[in-house]
């Protein structure tokens, strides 16, 4: 066998997963078409960013990789959601969910996408087991079985113990499965970008809700002296494509009205980028030698920092799965005991998020009245509050030591 494992992607999830599978010693062959963006002005570089969750941290610490990201994280102490949905772009219900009220840790830490693309490959190229090969793609998939033949877009060949499908929402490795997905379009596309404004964020993540999509800040460090935050405003289709042609004068006065003016008046700190929304599942998380993690098996409107979560909570339970069944990598057993493990809280996830989508497209001014209305009841009763923010950490699902959002 050349490998034991071949992971196919190497987008966040899939840098991870080599960096974690071959922090325990197994042979990891990781290959991207795409060699990763690693400076924020370059061209195609990923200009959102990813609030890891108390228990993604912890994940990448087992990984190895938090010792180099951890200066560059961004503590999130607190999750304010403000309803802006009257007549008037202005806040009508502001809550403000504390960290403190459930764990002595922050909810999470922000870091920018291009910098944990710089920080994870240069990890990988520490790791003698692990051979990340940039530039190139998977191409074809021969499962028997006790192992799985991938062939590769350099006209090489690498036989394997398992497979794991990182290669995102369209994943190659799934179709060659035949693994099918249920998608939900919601005619809905997010800007993201990076803006200063004058009033500090002070640790504070703030999602704004009015029609289209919420608007959310998550803190960022300082960008040349002033305070910084990245932005995902959400919006029906033609409107952000529209957005996203306005000049930077037009955009900022734009931006700076959605945000009600919260954070003061914006500046523009980087490019925007443009993201289509869905909300999807694979119907199944294994095939054949082959595990389905992160986008390739579920994709999630940008609410509530879950979708790079979940992918980690996947590695979490496929990297247990490997350590106590090395002797049977792979094998039907075990993926199918991934499956069953990560099957429930992934349904679960995707249908509250895309629930919570909906009530935040509301155009119907009664509809935003009940959002409203239902934010303050669920703010004023604490045990609801709590096991709430728990639940979207997913701390009470998989780490009852932990905490969180
Ligand atoms: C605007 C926005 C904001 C977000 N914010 C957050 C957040 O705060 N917190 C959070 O947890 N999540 C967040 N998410 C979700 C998160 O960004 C995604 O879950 C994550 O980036 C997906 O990672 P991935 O590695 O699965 O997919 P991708 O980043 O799409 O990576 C897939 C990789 O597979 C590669 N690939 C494709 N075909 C092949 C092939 N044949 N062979 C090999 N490789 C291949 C691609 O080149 C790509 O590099 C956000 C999403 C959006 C849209």
């Amino acid at each position: 066998m050349d490998y034991d494992i071949v992971i196919s992607g190497g987008g966040i999830a899939g840098l991870t997963a080599a960096a974690a599978f071959g922090a325990q010693g197994f042979s990891v062959l990781c290959v991207d078409p795409a060699p990763p963006v690693t400076q924020r002005d370059a061209s195609g570089a990923d200009l959102r960013s990813t609030a890891f969750l108390q228990p993604a941290r912890a994940f990448l610490e087992r990984a190895g990789v938090w010792a180099r990201l951890a200066d560059h994280a961004m503590p999130l102490q607190v999750m304010r959601i403000v309803d802006a949905g009257g007549a008037e772009p202005e806040p009508r219900v502001i809550k403000a969910f504390d960290a403190s009220e459930i764990s002595d840790q922050p909810f999470g830490w922000n870091l920018p996408n291009w910098l944990l693309r710089r920080e994870l490959s240069a990890h990988l190229d520490t790791l003698p087991n692990v051979d990340f090969r940039p530039g190139t793609a998977t191409t074809t998939l021969f499962t028997r079985t006790a192992m799985a033949r991938v062939g590769l877009s350099d006209g090489g060949r690498a036989t394997t113990r398992l497979v794991i499908a990182a290669d995102g929402r369209n994943s190659p490795m799934r179709r060659a499965c035949g693994i099918d997905v249920s998608t939900v379009h919601f005619g809905q596309k997010a800007l993201a970008f990076a803006v200063t404004h004058p009033i500090p964020h002070d640790n504070v993540s703030t999602e704004i809700h009015r029609t289209g999509g919420p608007f959310t800040f998550v803190p960022l460090p300082d960008h040349q002296g002033c305070p910084s935050s990245a932005v995902v405003w959400m919006e029906e289709a033609a409107k952000a494509n529209a957005l996203m042609a306005l000049d930077v004068s037009a955009f900022e006065q734009a931006m700076t009205e959605r945000s009600c003016q919260l954070l003061g008046p914006l500046k523009l700190a980087s490019r925007r980028s443009l993201w289509p929304i869905v909300a999807q599942a694979a119907h199944h998380l294994s095939g054949e030698r082959v595990a389905l993690v992160a986008e390739a098996a579920h994709v999630l409107p940008p609410i509530g920092a879950q979708g790079l979560n979940m992918s980690l909570a996947d590695l979490d339970v496929l990297l247990d799965l490997a350590l106590t069944q090395r002797e049977t990598l792979g094998s039907l057993a075990m993926l199918e005991s991934y499956h069953r493990k990560r099957i429930a809280d992934i349904r679960t996830r995707v249908a509250g998020i895309t629930l919570l989508n909906r009530a935040s497209m509301a155009a119907d001014p009664l509809l935003r009245d009940a959002r409203a209305a239902g934010l303050e009841a669920l703010y004023s009763l604490r045990p609801l509050r709590t096991s709430v923010m728990q639940m979207g950490m997913g701390t009470s699902v998989r780490h009852a030591g932990g905490t969180a959002q």
